[in-house]
């Protein structure tokens, strides 16, 4: 079937992802991703379609510096999960993979066991430019997993830039990975990534390093104990395992259940996914906004003889920013 073909049969292609049909759901992603406008207008027709069958997913974001462990982690957690009847959707956020032609996940042997796994579904990051454009294709790759009745979505990023923060955006507990002595427990600590952390899980507690990891597990808990925790009702925990022989990855799941549980009961499982979908919109609203600013040459001209003006100080900004929502058409 042409790529043609699929933007006009957003029907089928929505009852094929319903009865979760691989293929029909990998072609879909590939519409979801594509930057041409009808396969941008049936791709948001075919997301809309298929909303209310989506949702019903856990979504867990996970990161880790380069060589933390992140795919061995994601093999031996998603391996375990799917051997509980699980299905397991594992996509990436990584806004590098266009200029390195995929850094993550660009490799299926990264995942050797769970990528021959008939229960689980990998999607390499999209490589399309800039970060929003990256997480806003991946939050839609996340609901047509969901609708092809993927309940674990795992969605993994490096720590660059801001996205970890993408990812905590759009999923329900963060998970970031450490190992010891690299220098990691003040560098994580440096770059903010404890704030968005629903928990710390210490990699490769095993042969000689099992005591490494014990320690700088007590000091990840001893900088979360001076930190404030974002709910009332979850602190968040810290762990040592080894995705090398497995020996506590149940462990790591069985945290991501008990902080669904409180957080339903609480409420406020309900509350951060409407707060992520307000702030999605936003996000969206702002990017095209400034694609605008960027697109058309006219409007950047001016915008740059503005911006010239500015640093000159022969303009205040705000006289500058109510010149260029004029051309934009605002009020
Ligand atoms: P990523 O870059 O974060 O995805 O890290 P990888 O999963 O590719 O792991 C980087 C290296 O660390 C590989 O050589 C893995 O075999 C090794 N590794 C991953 N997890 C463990 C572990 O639990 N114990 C040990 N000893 N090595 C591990």
């Amino acid at each position: 079937m042409s790529r043609d073909k699929i933007a006009i049969d957003i029907d089928a292609t929505a009852r094929g992802i319903r009865a979760g049909e691989r293929a029909v759901l990998a072609r879909a992603i590939t519409l979801v991703e594509s930057t041409r406008a009808d396969h941008r207008a049936a791709a948001h027709a075919l997301v809309q379609d298929l909303l209310p069958a989506a949702g019903n997913a856990v979504r867990l974001g996970i990161t880790g510096a380069p060589g933390a462990g992140k795919s061995t982690t994601i093999d031996a957690l998603g391996s375990y999960l799917t051997g509980e009847g699980r299905k397991v959707a594992v996509l990436a956020v990584d806004p590098s993979s266009s200029r390195t032609g995929g850094s993550i996940l660009g490799d299926k042997t990264r995942m050797a066991r769970l990528s021959m796994d008939p229960h689980a579904f990998i999607r390499p990051s999209p490589s399309s430019g800039t970060l929003g454009g990256v997480a806003a294709k991946t939050r839609e790759t996340m609901l047509l997993c969901e609708a092809a009745g993927y309940d674990v979505v795992i969605v993994e990023t490096v720590g660059v830039g801001q996205s970890e923060t993408a990812v905590a955006d759009m999923t329900d507990f963060f998970l970031v990975l450490m190992v010891a002595g690299a220098g990691d427990e003040l560098q994580g600590l440096k770059k903010g990534i404890v704030e968005l952390a629903d928990m710390i899980a210490v990699n490769k507690a095993d042969g000689d390093n099992v005591e490494r990891a014990k320690i700088a597990a007590g000091e990840y808990r001893a900088a979360l104990n001076i930190l404030k925790p974002q709910s009332e009702h979850w602190s968040p925990p810290v762990s040592t395992y080894s995705a090398l022989t497995g020996s506590g990855v149940p462990d790591l799941w069985r945290a991501v259940e008990r902080h669904r549980a409180a957080l339903t009961q609480s409420g406020e499982h309900a509350a951060r996914r409407s707060a992520q979908q307000i702030k999605w919109m936003w996000t969206m609203l702002e990017d095209r906004l400034m694609a605008r600013l960027r697109s058309d040459p006219a409007i950047r001209g001016e915008v740059r003889k503005l911006e010239g003006a500015v640093a000159a100080g022969r303009l205040t900004p705000t006289l500058a920013v109510e010149q260029i929502a004029r051309m934009l058409g605002l009020p």
